[in-house]
């Protein structure tokens, strides 16, 4: 590939602060507002004109259970607040048994997990930054870190006014893709397999009445899926994997993703029948994530871990063995004053399927939220955040680090909760069968 060298130049500082989160998804939300709380400034840099991430712009606009599926709630703190913030100005599909977010419900009948709309989540978190005061630069992309030795200065941005430096003490990446952490020289892992998937919301004017007299809103205009998934439709296909840490990769997914949704719309186009939105961010899952100090063990479920931020489970198990995330799951001692959050902490195989969920994005934004405020207190080592502090915080805004008794002993009731998690129904989503060969056609 040819190469040129791009020129030295001089470019404006627009701002000192103390932390700098890069990306405004559900993990940077959380990371902004946690530190902000514990008396830092904060300057956020979302490179959209929205905040939620996949969880708006990607249209994943189900929030995944905070519960382990056996009656016990795992996660409090931020990632319930923000929960409810996505269905504050909107409509739900709680359980009423979970709708006051209690510690333990018994029989539940249903998990603690809700689909929201996602313009009322967008207006709702951006009331929530505004009143926290946090100071938020949309439509500003994170392009380059500023170093010094194993030390990060400052970030070049770019946006409508060009280059500029964002300086501060810590910082938070919450890119979903490591870019800052990549960029700044800590190890990581990619995952070049990301298959196609794709929603869009639609509205059928012949279903809709019946639709809304059985289930309102979310069955009226119900999200419908366009993938390539062995496991749901495509069995007999081959599926293509894309690689979301390279331009030409994201590129294709687009296409490819574009063109199912257009096919679809061609054989079902009828009087009546429209798609609502599109996403308008890649929907990547994993796509590349730091290797920390320490890593999520998934393979000891329910096994204390002196530095747990919280607990995590699958949100597809039902119920879900608990595990118990480590701080310094969190970084990297490779670079000083940054931090992870979101679907890039360090877990790998099962565990950053873990970790990638919503509720789990949020847990680990609040933990590297306030563990940058307590670091820009010291001498901004993350590294030399004092564990014990950072938990007495966490757990006093009601986060739950380590497992309960009535965790470790959910299997007994397994088998009556089943039963009923069956009949608690589903979140809206219709999948049709969608062809494709190889040749893209
Ligand atoms: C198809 C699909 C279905 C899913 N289904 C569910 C589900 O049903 N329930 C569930 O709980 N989870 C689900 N997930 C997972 C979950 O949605 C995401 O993993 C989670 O929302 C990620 O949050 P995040 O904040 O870590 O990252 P993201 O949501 O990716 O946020 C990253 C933010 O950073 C910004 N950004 C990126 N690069 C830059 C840059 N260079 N400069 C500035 N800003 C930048 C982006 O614009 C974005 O706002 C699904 C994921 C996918 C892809």
């Amino acid at each position: 590939m040819r190469r040129i060298v791009e020129e030295a130049r001089e470019i404006p500082v627009m701002k000192e602060t103390d932390v700098i989160v890069i990306g405004g998804g559900i993990a940077g939300i959380a990371a902004a507002v946690a530190a902000r709380r514990c008396g830092a400034a904060v300057t956020l840099i979302e490179k959209s004109v929205c905040l939620g991430g996949l969880a708006t712009n990607g249209l994943v606009c189900v929030y995944f259970p905070l519960d382990d599926g056996a009656g016990n709630r795992l996660f409090g703190g931020l990632t319930q607040e923000l929960l409810h913030t996505t269905i504050k100005y909107g409509y739900n599909t709680l359980p009423d048994c979970w709708k006051d977010g209690p510690a333990r419900v018994e029989n539940p009948t249903g998990r603690y997990q809700t689909t929201f709309n996602i313009p009322a989540a967008v207006l709702a978190f951006d009331e929530l930054v505004q009143d926290e005061g946090i100071d938020v630069m949309f439509d500003t992309a994170f392009a380059a870190p500023i170093m010094e030795g194993n030390t990060i200065k400052g970030v070049l941005v770019e946006n409508k006014s060009g280059r500029s430096a964002y300086l501060a003490k810590v910082f938070i990446d919450a890119s979903g893709d490591s870019d800052l952490l990549y960029r700044a020289g800590v190890p990581t892992e990619t995952d070049p397999e990301n298959i196609c998937s794709s929603w869009t919301h639609e509205i059928d004017a012949a279903e809709f009445d019946k639709a809304y007299a059985a289930g309102g809103l979310v069955a009226a205009v119900p999200l419908r899926w366009f993938g390539l998934r062995p496991d749901v439709d495509n069995s007999h296909a081959v599926i293509p994997k894309f690689d979301g840490t390279d331009a030409a990769g994201r590129n294709a997914y687009i296409r490819l993703s574009r063109k199912l949704m257009l096919d679809y719309l061609k054989e079902h186009r009828r009087e009546g029948y429209s798609f609502l939105t599109y996403p308008t961010q890649i929907q990547t899952r994993m796509t590349r994530r730091i290797i920390g100090k320490k890593e999520l063990n998934c393979t000891d479920a329910y096994a204390y871990v002196d530095s747990s931020i919280g607990c995590v489970a699958h949100c597809m198990d039902n119920p879900a063995p608990v595990y118990e995330f480590p701080y310094e799951g969190l970084y990297s001692t490779a670079v000083t004053n940054v931090l992870a959050a979101g679907r890039m902490v360090s877990a790998g195989g099962r565990g950053w399927e873990i970790m990638r969920s919503i509720p789990q994005c949020a847990l680990t934004g609040e933990a590297a939220g306030t563990a940058a405020a307590l670091a820009v207190k010291g001498d901004g080592n993350v590294d030399h955040v004092d564990i014990k502090k950072l938990q007495e915080i966490l757990l006093a805004n009601g986060n739950i680090l380590h497992c309960t008794k009535e965790m470790k002993e959910k299997e007994i009731n397994f088998n009556d909760y089943h039963k009923n998690a069956k009949a608690s129904g589903g979140l809206g989503i219709k999948i049709d069968s969608l062809s494709y060969d190889e040749t893209g056609h």
